[in-house]
């Protein structure tokens, strides 16, 4: 059984599993978007250093996805 969510980019489905890299978004660039979004309403003010935030951010979700799996 797989579990689809939906990219909170472009809605549209993607199925919750190892094989999806960008989960929950469908692929790298919706991630992008999304992350771009995130880093400049919530982090601007306290944190101006967006990119090392940035890729910090990318690795955590890496390891978090495997442990869930
Ligand atoms: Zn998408």
């Amino acid at each position: 059984m797989t579990t689809t969510v939906k990219c909170p980019t472009c809605q549209r489905p993607v199925s919750w599993v190892p094989e999806s890299r960008y989960k929950p978004f469908c692929c790298e660039r919706c991630r992008l978007i999304d992350l771009g979004d995130w880093l400049d309403e919530t982090h601007r003010i306290s944190e101006p250093a967006g990119d090392e935030i940035g890729r910090d951010w990318l690795e955590q979700d890496t390891d978090e996805a495997e442990r869930r799996h």
